[in-house]
Formats: structure tokens, C-alpha cells, sequence
């Protein structure tokens, strides 16, 4: 990865959250009971997008591989999964509490806190100050199965959907017919009970990871885990992320987790700062041989060729999917001006944005609709699609650009005398006359381009 050169973010979390509310990406959840903290509602375009960044991640993990199948497993599992995992003993942050100002900190985040009553200090700095010693807090979400609440009912909602993949390990070895090396993936939500959740989208405690577990022979460990980390940051890039504002950091021995023998992450530059984006861990034989030892299961692979058994090694990429479409989003981001006016303009890749085309008649009138709404049906049978006839074309075009709709396409007069439509670029605003039937076809071809920020050549 090529060293990253900016250290400021270009676009604040204020503008992002703003943009995300104004068109219906993001909503406060339990908004008219006056909000539940930190836990967010997507609405029409934040699904659509989420959905695209999902999608392109099984794409790129299961459509164009071999190797590599797609598991759904419960949110629930058996409570002696996260003993095996070492959730229950270590799962845990260190929490200390203000007695003066009620607010509670984790202990090893201080640095980045601010004080209850100068927020220009961290905790702790205040003469009024009075904070515990640190406690260990487990992040498990602890609930109930069945009408009783026994100790016995006790489970728990999934902090990671990794521990799902490893205990599914022998199903798809028989089942799938796989050998090392070979993954498994998934996406699903997970849920941590954070002590400090914020920043929006980007720490929350229901979230969704995309992860996939990569079992390989032990001897291929270093190799495979130098592989996940170009391909994952390939795939940032692939979809438009600037690589200046992505770099990698190396986990120092002293951060690595108990089951690691190395983690990189690669980090984004939020408005937050650099922070994390996705981790890619070599996870050794951990969490196989720790299930196998609670289950009472062989979780090993029986090598024909060299006649003996082994224990498989894992790499695993482990991205969130709210946080690679925050930082889509913030990468998008960006203003100009056009026709003496400001724009806000979503610059996604077209495979990310949530409508790739928009088909707006001129004016409410002289048959432009109805001509309109036939282009449409034409064009969202090929690709995702929005017709808009309400309020002044600037004024449409403006709320396409601000949910970052590539092509707008537009009926005019002449559409009904020959036949043409406009096509609008989002990024260069340039517009051309099209034959009206070769629109779909053109923006299919479109999509399937290889593509790069704007905002790169700026
Ligand atoms: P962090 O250090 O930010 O708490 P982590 O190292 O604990 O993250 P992992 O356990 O490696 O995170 O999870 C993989 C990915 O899941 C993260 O890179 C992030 O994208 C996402 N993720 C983890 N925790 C959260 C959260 N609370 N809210 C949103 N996304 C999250």
C-alpha cells in the first residue's frame, strides 16, 4: 500500500451526518421518543447503498472465486461457543466512572476523552475530578432463551460473526467438498455492548461485519496473510477510495489479541481522524483447536496426499459493513460550484451509488411525462432507476447529486420530435443528446467500467 500522504479529513462528521439525514441515508433511531444513543435507522438510500456495499463485497469474496463459500449462521449460539472463544473470560474493556460528573470512560482511551466539566481537558484532569480504579466490563449482550430467566437460559447475542464460521468449519469441509486453502463468509449483524459507542455510524452496538476466514495449511500462514492485505485494500480502491486516504497499521505485540500472531488494519481518514476500517488478523490455529477442545469435535483437515491430519491456520479479513459505507461516503463527499450556485455532490462509484440513473422530464407537461415514464421502465429494467417529476429541474438534479446518481437523464422538446434525451454526468456535468432507446444499454456498459474518483484528478 503506498504511503498515505493526507492528514486532514476534507469534510467534517457534522456535514456527513447533515447530508445523511437531509436525504434519508441515516435516521436517529427511536427518533420520536427522543432517541436510543448511538443506534442509528437506515432509510431508502442508506439501504440501498449498504445493500451495494454488501453486495459488492460477495462478489468480490465469493462470485469471482473458487474458493471461497457463503454461510448464514444464527445470532444465537450455543453459550459454550464464546467460553471456547475466550468472549466470556476476555471479551472485556476496562471501564472507569466519574463520581462528580456520571460519565463513564474506558480506561485505556482517556487520551481521547473529554472531561465532564472542561471539555478542553481528559478525564481525570480536573481538580473536581473523581474517577474509580478500572473495572473490566464484558461487551456480550447477555439475554434469555425461553420463558425462563435461569442461569441455565443464559445466551448471548454475537459480538463477531467469525465464531459462527469456525464451528460450521467441519459442515463445509464434508459438505462443500473444500481443502485448504479455502474461506468461508458472511455477513451479519453483531452486537457489542460498547462503553463508549459514537461517531455517528462509525461505533455503535448493533452493527453489521462482513468477515471471512481463510483456513490454509500452517506453512502458507504468512504468505496468505500478505495476500488478504493487498486484496482487501484493492478492494477500498477498486470501488473508489482514494489511496491517500488509506494506509495500513501494524498491530505492536503489546495490542495483538490473545489469539493473534499478527493484525494489520487498514485505516481510513474519517473526520475523526485516521481509525480503522477493516482488520485482517492471522489467527493461527486458535480458534479450531479451542473449539475442538470444548466440543469434543476433530476440527482438522486430512491431507491424502501427505497422508496426515493437521489443524488449518486462519487469516481473517474482518470489515463492518456501516463503516466501509461511512467512509464511501465521506470519500464521496464533495462541493463545487455550478451556474453561480453551490453544489453538494456525492461522488460514489456508480456500483455503489444507490440509483445509478435518474429520468426527469423537463416539465410537467406537453407529453414529456408519459414519454418520460416509458424511458424509465426501459432503463430500471436494466439498471436501478428513479423517475422524478416534481419541483424545477435544478432543483431535481441538485437532490440527485447529493445522493450521488451518476446519470440523469432528461426529456425535453426535442425528445419528442427526434427522439433524443439528454444524458447528464454527475461528476463532469457534461451532456450529450442520446437516442432514447440506446440509454439502458449504454449505462449497463457504463457500470461495468473500470472507474476512479474525480475528486483524484482534482
Ligand atoms: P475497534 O478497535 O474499532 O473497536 P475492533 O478491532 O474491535 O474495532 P474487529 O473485532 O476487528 O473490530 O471487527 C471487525 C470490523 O467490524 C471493524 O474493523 C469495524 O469495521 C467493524 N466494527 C467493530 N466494532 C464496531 C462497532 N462497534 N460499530 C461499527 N462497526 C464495528
Amino acid at each position: 500500500m503506498p504511503e498515505a500522504s493526507k492528514t486532514t479529513p476534507e469534510v467534517t462528521l457534522d456535514e456527513i451526518v447533515a447530508l445523511c439525514k437531509r436525504r434519508g441515508f441515516v435516521f436517529q433511531a427511536s427518533e420520536i421518543y427522543g432517541g436510543l444513543a448511538s443506534t442509528y435507522d437506515y432509510g431508502h438510500y442508506g439501504v440501498l447503498l449498504k445493500n451495494n456495499v454488501k453486495a459488492e463485497w460477495w462478489r468480490a469474496m465469493v462470485g469471482e472465486r473458487d474458493d471461497i463459500v457463503a454461510l448464514d449462521s444464527a445470532i444465537l449460539q450455543h453459550p459454550r461457543v464464546w467460553e471456547a472463544s475466550g468472549h466470556l473470560a476476555g471479551f472485556t474493556d476496562p471501564l472507569v466512572d466519574c463520581r462528580t460528573c456520571k460519565l463513564r470512560f474506558r480506561a485505556d482511551d482517556l487520551e481521547n476523552a473529554q472531561c465532564g466539566r472542561k471539555p478542553s481537558l481528559h478525564p481525570g484532569e480536573h481538580s473536581e475530578c473523581d474517577l474509580t480504579d478500572p473495572r473490566q466490563f464484558n461487551l456480550m449482550f447477555k439475554t434469555h432463551m425461553g420463558p425462563v430467566e435461569e442461569d441455565a437460559a443464559v445466551a448471548y447475542l454475537r459480538p463477531e460473526t467469525a465464531q459462527g464460521i469456525f464451528i460450521n468449519f467441519k459442515n463445509v469441509v464434508q459438505f462443500a467438498r473444500r481443502k485448504p486453502p479455502f474461506g468461508i463468509a458472511q455477513v451479519g449483524k453483531s452486537f457489542r455492548n460498547e462503553i463508549t459507542p459514537g461517531n455517528f455510524v462509525f461505533r455503535t452496538r448493533e452493527f453489521e461485519q462482513m468477515e471471512m476466514e481463510f483456513f490454509v495449511p500452517p506453512d502458507e500462514a504468512q504468505t496468505w496473510f500478505e495476500y488478504w492485505l493487498d486484496e482487501r485494500e484493492r478492494w477500498y480502491t477498486d470501488l473508489g477510495v482514494r489511496p491517500d486516504y488509506l494506509r495500513l497499521r501494524e498491530h505492536p505485540p503489546e495490542e495483538l489479541s490473545h489469539y493473534s500472531s499478527a493484525t494489520s488494519d487498514i485505516e481510513y481518514l474519517f473526520p475523526i481522524g485516521w481509525s480503522e476500517l477493516e482488520g485482517i488478523a492471522n489467527r493461527g490455529d486458535f480458534d479450531l483447536t479451542q473449539h475442538a477442545k470444548f466440543s469434543g469435535e476433530k476440527l482438522e483437515y486430512f491431507d491424502q496426499e501427505r497422508g496426515e491430519a493437521y489443524v488449518p491456520h486462519v487469516i481473517e479479513p474482518a470489515a463492518g459493513a456501516d463503516r466501509a459505507a461511512l467512509a464511501f461516503i465521506v470519500d464521496a463527499y464533495d462541493t463545487d460550484e455550478f451556474e453561480g450556485r453551490k453544489r453538494t455532490v456525492l461522488r460514489l462509484h456508480p456500483r455503489l451509488a444507490p440509483v445509478k440513473a435518474a429520468v426527469l422530464p423537463l416539465v410537467s407537461k406537453a407529453g414529456m411525462p408519459e414519454r418520460a415514464r416509458e424511458i424509465y421502465e426501459d432503463v430500471r429494467s436494466r439498471v436501478p432507476a428513479e423517475y422524478d417529476e416534481g419541483g424545477s429541474i435544478g432543483k431535481r438534479y441538485r437532490r440527485q447529486d447529493e445522493i450521488g446518481t451518476p446519470w440523469g437523464i432528461t426529456v425535453d422538446g426535442q425528445t419528442l420530435e427526434d427522439g433524443t434525451v439528454t444524458l447528464r454526468d454527475r461528476d463532469s456535468l457534461e451532456q450529450e443528446r442520446v437516442q432514447a432507446e440506446e440509454i439502458a444499454d449504454r449505462l449497463a456498459a457504463k457500470l461495468a467500467e473500470p472507474w476512479q474518483s474525480p475528486k483524484l484528478a482534482a
